[in-house]
């Protein structure tokens, strides 16, 4: 079995604290010989200010490019409110995005059955979810020129945001689309507004031709963003894997993550592309949450939210399919057991620290590797 890099950012807040869990996981699967990870850990954020005045350092950013996959924590917290504007905490997790080219946002929303009640849709709606949003990052309205405010003669002001998207861009992530597909329910759901959006035509046009080219194996469907929005809501389980550009993708991805309840349960990943000489792709995996300065320090963070992270680098950076699938199962079989960090206990449960739920699901983990 191939050593896999793997680079640790706890970041601040809460992020050590989970991090924490994933690295008992990681000495465990080396242990065992489930896995062969090498890590590296490094300080990014506010930590990072501390210590060197930047948000995350040129050597951390080496290790970052020389590794296989990047795990990170959280980052920010009122201690560095009042950082310089360039050293805030999240431009280490800008720069991070930036300079690895991350430009694929892939976001689960998976509804576990014991949590089917925490959600606002209906159990029967919402129980056994599994949908992946993979939503553009570096393109679209959010970066098209121009973008400006303009004053015009008579005193009015015209704002302008540009919506572009080159074939090339649009090819690049309707590829990681499809390859998520093939290692899941294989289908995936193109999403754009080319009734009313030439940027949606061409976005069309090009998930279409490359289906036909490359993908011919996967289902392919296409529907309009507003009316996705609505199909989530209404049966969110005819989904599988939904494509979209940066805007849609960052309201679509929002309303599917509600789907399943708490923040403290959402893992995401970015990805940049494959490099074609080694067949690798630069990846950073980390929770949808923060670093949450009201409970850090408290024992009382959910770890799920960065496991089912380190589930996603086993999944598709190192292509660990059984291993992913294991070990979202212990965390599935822990809630079914009952078990509750206080985010998501109903009022008057139980509730169990982040080491206690670390602990328990890889207790499970441990059980279902036999
Ligand atoms: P947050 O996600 O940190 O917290 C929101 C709420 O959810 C809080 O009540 C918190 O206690 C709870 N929560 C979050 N994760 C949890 C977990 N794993 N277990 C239990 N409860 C959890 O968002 P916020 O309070 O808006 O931001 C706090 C700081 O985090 C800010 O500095 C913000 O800029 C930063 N932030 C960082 C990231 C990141 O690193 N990717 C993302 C969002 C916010």
């Amino acid at each position: 079995m191939a050593t896999q890099k793997l680079l640790l950012l706890p970041g601040d807040g809460i992020g050590p604290e989970v991090m924490t869990e994933v690295q008992k996981l990681i000495s465990w699967m080396n242990k065992t010989g489930m896995g062969s990870f090498e890590t590296e850990s490094d300080l990014v954020g506010g930590s990072a200010y501390d210590a060197h005045k930047v948000a995350i350092t040129d050597a951390a950013m080496k290790l970052a490019h020389e590794s296989d996959a990047v795990v990170f924590g959280a980052v920010g917290g009122p201690k560095w409110d009042k950082v310089p504007y360039e050293a805030r905490p999240e431009a280490g997790l800008l720069r991070l995005r930036k300079e690895l080219e991350l430009f694929a946002n892939l976001r689960p929303a998976i509804c576990y059955p014991a949590l089917a009640d925490a959600s606002s849709l209906k159990r029967d709606l919402v129980e056994g979810l599994d949908i992946v949003i993979v939503r553009e990052l570096t393109g679209g309205v959010y970066f098209g020129e121009p973008k400006e405010i303009v004053t015009l003669e008579n005193g009015e002001k015209r704002a302008v945001d540009t919506q572009v998207y080159t074939t090339h861009e649009i090819e690049r992530i309707g590829r990681v689309a499809f390859e998520m597909a093939r290692k899941r329910k294989n289908k995936v759901t193109s999403s754009e507004k080319r009734n009313v959006m030439r940027s949606g035509v061409l976005w069309n046009e090009v998930i279409t031709a490359l289906h036909k080219r490359e993908y011919p194996d996967v289902m392919l469907e296409h529907q309009l963003a507003d009316a996705l929005g609505m199909q989530l809501v209404r049966w969110p389980k005819q989904f599988d894997v939904i494509v979209t550009d940066n805007l849609f993708g960052d309201m679509l991805s929002d309303v599917a993550a509600m789907l399943t309840g708490s923040l403290g349960m959402l893992p995401s990943a970015a990805l940049g592309a494959t490099n074609e000489k080694t067949g690798k792709r630069k990846a950073m995996y980390e929770p949808v949450h923060g670093s949450a300065p009201d409970i850090a320090g408290k024992g009382l963070a959910n770890p799920i939210a960065m496991f089912g992270s380190f589930a996603m680098t086993l999944r598709y950076s190192f292509g660990m399919t059984n291993e992913a699938d294991m070990l979202e199962r212990a965390i599935s079989d822990v809630l079914d057991q009952g078990l509750r960090t206080k985010d998501i206990a109903s009022p008057g449960q139980n509730a169990v620290s982040t080491t206690e739920m670390g602990e328990a699901v890889l207790k499970q983990l441990q059980k279902i590797a036999g």
